[in-house]
């Protein structure tokens, strides 16, 4: 009987990898720097310069970690970095990555985006085995299996563990000669290749879970590391080869709907095309007659001017974001009703006043954000506020490296649309329809994941997991 998968913490991550580069470990700073959306919790790089690895990992933001001494102390002309955000309240340091062992293959680290769902299972037998873990994080299992394999490659020995893991995992390993990277064989978590000419130096290659990475520190953007493929960088050049077979593709949606950036290529796909098309398929699905397309900023920007585009209403920035928000806020003792949301967004009331309004956002999750929205933009003097949301309601958690909560905290796990709209007190409120997500993603050939709106997971240990789950509610 298999256990339950590892529910530790649920973590969304962005991992970046420099192979063939002087400057390495600045390049990789440069990557997690344009991927910090992907994780503001911890970030980590380790460098090799063939006689060792050196790793640095702190809590907080890339930039505030890697100062120029920090970046100094990691030599050699390979790295890989990782930026990552946990929930759970699980955010020790003893979690940040890359994680980094000595085993009969040498020293080696790695980093991973992703979740491994049997990392439970296979932990507990490493355990018996004699593996001493570190950190509760799914990642070291990965390292643990690569020391205790016979295979005399690193590259073998990676083989045959990644072959033991379940799940989501885009993956940047180091050893002290090489970089190796790989993909899970749904390719739920995306990891593109890229290269550079380095004068004097020959050819660099980087991989990065998104290709905004790239245009930072002048890459190409070449193509996406394969569902199923693993990539080895060493001195004999590059080596691309299939570890498992990819017969059915589960690249996350919710990368194209929310968590990428829109300047990126994810999955081979513009991010900003895909936004911009959901926006105008949800136009012609739910129009309503308004004065203005608004977007709740960042994340609904690019679907509210797709909205625009169709619905020929006029887009105004109504809600203005301020960037500068950092944990530590001084809040008066005398309670400020939603004082959060206040502090992020704040509305602009000439645009607003008596207008019928068309508030576009990329998603409701537990709903208590769309509510203070909707609620300031009408103390704000709106006339009318339309809720259009830019995918289908969430309806079930992700298991592969998306942090949602639990299906109970879901809104639309729960309620009908017509009593979340009642919850987020909106005149009206629609989300795009699962067939329209699918039509603005050209999904012709099913490759995508789509298990929050369905709940119909890709792989059988969630499969199995979910069931008993209901079981278990039924009594
Ligand atoms: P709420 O409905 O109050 O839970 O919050 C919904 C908002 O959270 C939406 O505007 C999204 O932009 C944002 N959001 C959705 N999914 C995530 C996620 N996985 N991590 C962080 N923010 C998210």
């Amino acid at each position: 009987m298999k256990t339950l998968p590892f529910d530790g913490f649920r973590e969304e991550c962005g991992v970046v990898a420099i192979h063939g580069h002087p400057e390495a470990a600045k390049l990789a700073y440069l990557g997690l720097y344009a991927l910090q959306h992907r994780g503001q919790e911890s970030a980590g790089i380790a460098t090799s310069d063939g006689r060792g690895i050196h790793c640095t990992k702190s809590m907080g933001h890339v930039a505030d970690i890697f100062t120029p001494p920090v970046i100094a102390s990691l030599p050699g002309d390979r790295a890989i970095g990782h930026t990552r955000y946990s929930t759970a309240g699980d955010t020790a340091l003893l979690n940040a990555q890359p994680f980094s062992v000595a085993c009969n293959k040498g020293r080696i680290a790695v980093a991973h985006n992703g979740n491994i769902t049997n990392a439970t299972e296979l932990r507990t037998d490493l355990e018996r085995r004699g593996s001493i873990f570190q950190a509760n994080s799914d990642t070291e299992v990965i390292l643990h299996l690569v020391a205790h394999s016979r295979e005399r490659t690193l590259a073998g020995a990676l083989r045959e563990a990644l072959l033991q893991i379940e799940g989501a995992f885009s993956l940047v390993f180091l050893a002290e000669d090489r970089i190796i990277v790989a993909r899970d064989p749904y390719g739920f978590r995306p990891l593109a290749m890229g290269q550079l000419e380095v004068s004097g130096h020959g050819m660099c290659y980087a991989f990065a879970s998104e290709t905004c990475a790239f245009d930072l520190i002048n890459a190409i953007y070449l193509n996406d590391v394969e569902p199923g493929e693993m990539v080895i960088v060493g001195p004999e050049g590059v080596t691309r080869e299939r570890y498992a077979p990819s017969p059915h593709r589960a690249q996350c949606v919710f990368e194209h709907v929310y968590f990428s950036r829109p300047d990126s290529f994810v999955f081979g796909r513009s991010v900003q095309k895909s936004r911009e098309e959901m926006g105008r398929l949800l136009a012609r699905e739910y129009p309503v007659d308004a004065d203005l397309v608004v977007p709740v900023p960042d994340s609904g920007v690019a679907a509210a001017l797709g909205y625009c585009d169709e619905s020929r209403i006029p887009f105004r920035q109504a809600l203005i974001r301020n960037h500068y928000v950092g944990r530590t806020f001084i809040e008066p003792s005398q309670a400020i009703r939603d004082f959060g949301v206040k502090l992020k967004l704040n509305p602009v009331r000439h645009l607003l006043e008596g207008k019928r309004v068309i508030l576009v956002d990329d998603s409701i999750v537990r709903g208590t954000t769309s509510r203070k929205i909707v609620r300031m933009v009408k103390e704000a003097g709106a006339r009318e506020v339309h809720l259009r949301v830019s995918c289908p309601p969430t309806v079930s958690p992700c298991f592969y490296g998306v942090d949602t909560p639990t299906k109970n905290e879901l809104i639309a796990s729960n309620h009908t649309v017509d009593e979340i709209r009642r919850f987020v007190e909106a005149d009206s409120l629609a989300y795009l329809s699962l067939a329209n997500l699918r039509g603005a993603m050209e999904d012709h050939n099913h490759e995508y994941c789509y298990a929050c709106y369905t709940g119909d997971y890709p792989t059988e240990l969630i499969q199995i997991q979910e069931l008993m789950s209901a079981r278990r509610v039924r009594g």
